[in-house]
């Protein structure tokens, strides 16, 4: 991970040591919220655009996407063109594995999301896709 701050750092409304988040979490949640790994492509159980509904934090529980903004994107991961609110995630530069991406992580606790890429020609209003693993999110109808 080499993005401009490392997960844990930072100022959020919700705020646990890295022991009590491993306490909250599942060691498959924990590697990917809080370690930043990424979940295998095709293997989460949200990449299908659901009918409707939210999608919250499964760290903190703060609402980030809706199913009104998901879209197919074929690429093995749950794809959104904007968060509910821009307020409710963060965006960092991430120059990780020789790339430049923009790291997606929850405002509220600051736990890894995915990323978000521009421009890649998906017939959306914004033309971007957040890709943000399963394991970061549960959904409520
Ligand atoms: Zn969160």
């Amino acid at each position: 991970m080499s993005s401009e701050r490392p997960i844990g750092q930072g100022t959020y409304r919700v705020a646990f040591s890295a022991e009590q988040w491993r306490e909250r979490l599942s060691p498959q949640e924990y590697a990917v919220l809080r370690d930043g790994g990424t979940e295998r492509p095709f293997t989460g159980e949200y990449e299908e655009v659901r009918e409707a509904g939210t999608y919250e934090c499964r760290a903190c529980g703060a609402e980030l996407f809706t199913a009104a903004e998901q879209f197919d994107a074929r690429c093995g991961w749950p794809a959104f063109w904007a968060p509910t609110d821009s307020d409710a995630v963060e965006l960092l530069e991430d120059t990780s594995l020789g790339m430049r991406r923009i790291e997606v992580r929850c405002a509220a606790c600051g736990s890894h999301l995915g990323h978000v890429f521009e421009g890649e020609g998906f017939p959306t209003p914004t033309d971007q896709r957040y890709c943000i693993n399963s394991i970061s999110l549960r959904h409520r109808e």
